[in-house]
C-alpha cells in the first residue's frame, strides 16, 4: 500500500483561496501556481491515473493570461482567476479530447465548449487537464473506465470511489486544488467521501448540463469540488446560473454560497434544525463509519443545531427505482453512439450492412457496465414492461420526493454518512454488480428528487484509518444551506 496525498508544504498544499490572495496579491504568479500542480501530476499521475489528458500549455497559456491582466493593474475576473483546475472528462472542450472514458470516443475533438468550461475559462481558471472516471459515469469505483481505474491516494490498491474518482484524487493528492464532478446519483459526493475532499450535488437546474454528455439527463448535474468548503463556494459561483442552451436550466439568481460558507465558518448552528433520517441507520454498515457520522451529529447539537429525527419509508424502494430510471434513461442517450452519428466506427469495409456496422461499433466502443444498462434499460421500457418496470420506478420517485418534502416540513437540512464502507479494494466488488449499486444508497434517493447535497470530511474511520464523508442535504434551490452547515462543521470537527 502507498499513500500519496497532498504534500505538507508549498503551493500545491495551500487551498484554492489561499493561492487566489497570493495571486492577486502578485506575491506569485498564476503561471507558478500551475506549474507547481502540472508538476505533481507529472510525479504522480503514473501511479494514480487521475488525469487521461494533461493540457499543459493551455494552462499555462490560460495562467499567462492571468498574469498579463493582473500586471496591468485589472480586476482580477473571478475571485478564482489564476487558479487552476481539474475538469471531468465528460464536460466537452475544444482543446482537448472528450472521451467520457470510454473507447467509443477515444480521441474525440469537440467543436464547442460546455457551459461550465466556457465560465470556468471566462473566471481565468486555467484547466489542468480532464480527469478520469467510470465509463460514461456508469459505476462507484472508477473500475468501468476504459483507461484503467484511478487510485486512491490514501492506499493506491483502492478505488478512490466513483465516477468522480479522478477528480476526487486530483485533489486528495494535490495535483489540483479545484475540480469538476458530476452527480448522477452520487458521483460528487461517494468520491469526496472516501478521499477527504469536499463535493456538492448543486440543485437540479441551477448548473447548465450544455456540454455534459448526457447520461441519465433528469439526473444528471455538474457541481464543484474542492479541498475546503469555501474553495467549493468559490467555485460554486463561477459555474451556476441560467443558460439558454439548457432546457432544464432554472431562470432564478443562484443561491448565496460564498456568503454562506463564510458565515458558517463562526461555527454557530443555533437555530438551524438537522434531521435524522431512520432509514440510514442501518445494521451491517461499517462501524468505523458510523462512529463518526454519530460524532459528527453531537458536535452539531453542541454547536447549537436542533437534532430531530424523520422517517423517510420509500428510501428503501429509492435503489431500485434509480436502477432502473437511469438505465432507461441511458438507453436512449446512448443510442446516438452508433459509428455513424457520432462515436467509433467498426467494421466499415464496404462488406457490411449499416446494421452490421453499428451493431458492431457498439460491441467495440462501450464495456460491459455500459452495455449492461443499455440492455436493462430497453428491456425495461419495451412494450408489456413499460408499466411494470419503468412506470412503477416514476412513481416510487415521486414517493422519494414526497419523503423529503415532508422531512424538510421539519427540518432545515438533513445529514446522513456518504457512503456505508470507506473505500474497498479495487477488484472487491467488480463482479458483483448488486454490491457495487448498495454502495450508493446513501446519495441518490437526492438525484431522483432533484435536491441538494454535499459531502463533507468527516475524519478517518478508526477501523481502517481511511477518509469517511457526512452528507448534507437541502431543499431545491437552498444550496446556501449545505454551505453554512458544511463549513460550520468543518470549522470545528475535532477527530
Ligand atoms: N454510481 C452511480 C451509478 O453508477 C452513480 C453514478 C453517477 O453519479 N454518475 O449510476
Amino acid at each position: 500500500m502507498t499513500n500519496v496525498v497532498v504534500p505538507a508544504e508549498g503551493l500545491t498544499s495551500l487551498t484554492a483561496a489561499e493561492l487566489a490572495d497570493k495571486i492577486h496579491a502578485r506575491e506569485v504568479t498564476s503561471r507558478e501556481v500551475t506549474q507547481a500542480f502540472l508538476d505533481r501530476i507529472a510525479e504522480t499521475n503514473p501511479e494514480l491515473n487521475s488525469f487521461l489528458h494533461v493540457g499543459q500549455e493551455e494552462a499555462l497559456a490560460a495562467a499567462d493570461a492571468v498574469d498579463k491582466a493582473l500586471d496591468a493593474g485589472e480586476k482580477p475576473a473571478s475571485a478564482l482567476a489564476g487558479v487552476p483546475l481539474a475538469l471531468k472528462d465528460l464536460l466537452v472542450t475544444t482543446d482537448a479530447p472528450t472521451t467520457a472514458a470510454s473507447k467509443m470516443l477515444e480521441g474525440y475533438m469537440s467543436p464547442y465548449d460546455a457551459t461550465v468550461t466556457k465560465r470556468l475559462r471566462e473566471a481565468g481558471i486555467p484547466i489542468l487537464g480532464k480527469t478520469n472516471l467510470d465509463e460514461f459515469a456508469m459505476g462507484s469505483s472508477n473500475e468501468n473506465s476504459a483507461f484503467g481505474p484511478v487510485h486512491n491516494p490514501y492506499d493506491t490498491e483502492r478505488t478512490p470511489g466513483g465516477s468522480g474518482g479522478g477528480t476526487a484524487a486530483a485533489l486528495a493528492s494535490g495535483q489540483a486544488p479545484l475540480g469538476i464532478g458530476t452527480d448522477t446519483g452520487g458521483s460528487i459526493r461517494q468520491p469526496a467521501a472516501l478521499t477527504n475532499t469536499v463535493g456538492v450535488k448543486p440543485t437540479y437546474g441551477t448548473v447548465s448540463r450544455y456540454g455534459l454528455i448526457a447520461a441519465a439527463s433528469s439526473l444528471d448535474q455538474a457541481g464543484p469540488c474542492g479541498r475546503t468548503v469555501l474553495d467549493t463556494a468559490l467555485l460554486h459561483e463561477v459555474i451556476a446560473g441560467h443558460d439558454a442552451f439548457d432546457a432544464t436550466s432554472v431562470d432564478k439568481p443562484a443561491a448565496p454560497v460564498v456568503e454562506a460558507a463564510r458565515e458558517g465558518a463562526n461555527g454557530d448552528l443555533s437555530g438551524v434544525k438537522v434531521g435524522l433520517i431512520k432509514q440510514f441507520e442501518r445494521d451491517g454498515w461499517q462501524d468505523g463509519v458510523m462512529e463518526n457520522y454519530h460524532a459528527a451529529v453531537e458536535q452539531l447539537r453542541e454547536q447549537g443545531a436542533e437534532i430531530v429525527e424523520v422517517d423517510c419509508p420509500h428510501f428503501d424502494e429509492a435503489l431500485a427505482a434509480y436502477y432502473l430510471i437511469m438505465p432507461c434513461e441511458v438507453s436512449s442517450n446512448l443510442a446516438r453512439f452508433d459509428g455513424m452519428r457520432y462515436g467509433l466506427r467498426a467494421g466499415d469495409d464496404g462488406s457490411h450492412s449499416a446494421e452490421q456496422v453499428m451493431s458492431q461499433s457498439r460491441a467495440e466502443g462501450f464495456g460491459p457496465e455500459v452495455k449492461r444498462r443499455i440492455m436493462l434499460g430497453t428491456y425495461a421500457l419495451s412494450v408489456g414492461y413499460y408499466d411494470a418496470y419503468y412506470l412503477q420506478a416514476q412513481r416510487v420517485r415521486t414517493l422519494v420526493a414526497q419523503d423529503f418534502a415532508r422531512a424538510f416540513e421539519q427540518v432545515d437540512v438533513l445529514v446522513s454518512p456518504t457512503t456505508p464502507t470507506t473505500a474497498f479494494k479495487l477488484g472487491e466488488k467488480a463482479e458483483d454488480p448488486m454490491a457495487m449499486y448498495n454502495f450508493d444508497l446513501c446519495t441518490l434517493p437526492l438525484n431522483l428528487a432533484g435536491l441538494c447535497g454535499m459531502s463533507v470530511p468527516s475524519g478517518m474511520a478508526a477501523d481502517t484509518n481511511l477518509p469517511t464523508g457526512l452528507q448534507i442535504m437541502a431543499p431545491a434551490f437552498q444550496d446556501d444551506r449545505l454551505y453554512k452547515v458544511g463549513a460550520a462543521y468543518e470549522a470545528k470537527r475535532q477527530n
